[in-house]
């Protein structure tokens, strides 16, 4: 029993139990704030990039048309359209921006926020514009978005100024925050509730498993009384089941074995008491007579007969309990295994005046161990004959189907009482001990009649009325195969 606890606890790692304790936990909040962080990300990304997307576009399409009423008013040598001047404070307060006008000395002919007036700007946009190529940045992270716009001359002398944007999305900048703030709130929710669940995991099956093995290792320290309690888990309450099916089977095992191991003993001892017995009283004799000796002689060769039959009855039956690989499987005439049987058997059945009657309903051919099946057989036609009444009878028959054949073993004799009909196929056991030590019987008979059956993956029952006889129907697969059993 030990080595199966063992091998069962050492299959289980119990490193690898201990950091479950923390990976559950670990992985609960990864798989849920993971999933949180990387949506915050995209739509905090693609909401930043729509709005000052849509806002260049906007910005862009109005500087264009200052550009083009600039260039047709020469705005950029006159600088007296207030047209122009009404668009840009237009654009100023829209926007919130800051718009410079540039003229090709790189001088700052307007400024909104009157700071720049008269000064020189030259950067890369600037020059980039006065090259003829419109300039756009952006910066999601400040929100600055800087627009530079070339202004043609009406002469086509190419840029002669250049129209200079710069504002910060504050907009965007407050959404962010905003929903940044949502998101964290999301992933602190989220990060909790999956702690939760993570040590409520732990708790509720790491532990009681912890417990579980500690309890089979109680077990195996020799505690074999215990049983394994019930888990609230339904999955746990199915190993802690299990591992008590098992106990309850190693018990019965283990009482079966002590019985079956005491019952041997018993067993044996029980000629030797009485020829020791024999013995002694003959050596208490100071001259006993020749025919004293000889009857003793005569009662210890008969308890010597009984131990033998005893032993071989015992090797029979660890033969027939190997594993079924040692069946010697070939294709029988049943019919003619039976009458051989019968025939043996004949003179026994003279001596007690006991008809044998062979009934044959078909011939059958079987694929099984005729060696093994023949002792079951026999020991069941020897029971009947023992078991018999004078001029009693025996009748054996045989059957089949298109997938089993059929053996009945009926008498007419004692009959077995119904509350023994159960026990019967138990080693030792035996109805009436007394006549069954006359009829030379062991108890061993019936169990190694099942167990050779059931190793054909057939089955045995029995029919008995006390005074009136018995029967014994035996019913076996007409092919022999290793797969699946007989109910
Ligand atoms: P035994 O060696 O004592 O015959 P078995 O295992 O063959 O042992 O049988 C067990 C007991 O079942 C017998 O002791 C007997 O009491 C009872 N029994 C078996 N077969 C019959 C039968 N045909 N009629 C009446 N009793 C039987």
């Amino acid at each position: 029993m030990k080595t199966f606890f063992s091998n069962t606890i050492s299959r289980f790692n119990f490193r690898r139990l201990i950091s479950l304790k923390i990976i559950i936990p670990v992985v609960s909040v990864i798989l849920v704030v993971g999933p949180i962080l990387i949506t915050r990300a995209v739509v905090i990304n693609s909401y930043c990039s729509k709005s000052m997307e849509e806002k260049v576009v906007n910005i862009r399409s109005q500087c264009n048309m200052l550009s083009s009423i600039m260039s047709a008013n020469r705005y950029i040598t006159q600088q007296n359209d207030p047209d122009v001047a009404a668009r840009i404070e237009q654009m100023m307060f829209t926007y919130s921006a800051r718009i410079l006008i540039i003229d090709r000395d790189f001088t700052v002919i307007r400024d909104t926020y009157k700071e720049d007036y008269g000064k020189t700007i030259v950067n890369k946009n600037v020059i980039s514009a006065f090259k003829g190529k419109s300039f756009t940045g952006t910066n999601k992270k400040t929100g600055y978005i800087d627009i530079a716009i070339p202004v043609y001359a009406m002469n086509a002398s190419g840029v002669e100024g250049v129209i200079y944007v710069t504002l910060q999305d504050k907009n965007m900048l407050e959404v962010r925050e905003y929903l940044n703030d949502i998101f964290a709130n999301i992933t602190l929710v989220g990060f909790l509730i999956s702690l939760l669940f993570g040590v409520g995991s732990v708790f509720f099956t790491i532990i009681p498993l912890k417990k579980l093995t500690v309890s089979i290792n109680r077990i195996n320290e020799g505690n074999k009384g215990m049983h394994i309690e019930g888990r609230k888990l339904i999955e746990l309450n199915r190993v802690s089941q299990a591992v008590n099916e098992s106990l309850d089977k190693i018990r019965t095992m283990d009482e079966a074995k002590e019985e079956f191991v005491s019952n041997v003993s018993h067993e044996l001892k029980t000629p030797m008491t009485s020829m020791k017995v024999l013995a002694e009283s003959l050596m208490a004799q100071d001259c006993a007579p020749v025919e004293m000796y000889r009857e003793f002689m005569v009662d210890i060769i008969n308890e010597i007969d009984r131990e033998n039959k005893i032993i071989n009855d015992l090797l029979e039956l660890v033969k027939v309990n190997r594993a079924e690989s040692l069946l010697n499987i070939s294709t029988v005439n049943v019919n003619e295994m039976v009458e051989l049987v019968l025939k043996r058997l004949g003179p026994i059945a003279t001596n007690k005046n006991v008809e044998l009657i062979f009934e044959s309903f078909r011939s059958v051919v079987a694929e099984i161990d005729e060696v093994k099946l023949g002792l079951a057989i026999n020991n069941l036609v020897e029971n009947a004959i023992k078991y018999n009444t004078e001029n009693g009878w025996v009748r054996v028959s045989v059957n089949a189907d298109h997938r089993y054949f059929y053996i009945k073993v009926a008498d007419s004799g004692i009959g077995i009482p119904a509350n023994c009909l159960e026990q019967i196929f138990d080693r030792f056991y035996r109805v009436d001990k007394a006549r069954s030590r006359e009829t030379g019987g062991t108890g061993l008979g019936l169990s190694i009649t099942k167990s050779a059956i059931m190793m054909h993956k057939g089955t045995i029952k029995v029919y008995s009325k006390e005074n009136e006889g018995s029967t014994f129907s035996v019913r076996i697969p007409l092919h022999y195969s290793t797969a699946g059993g007989e109910a």
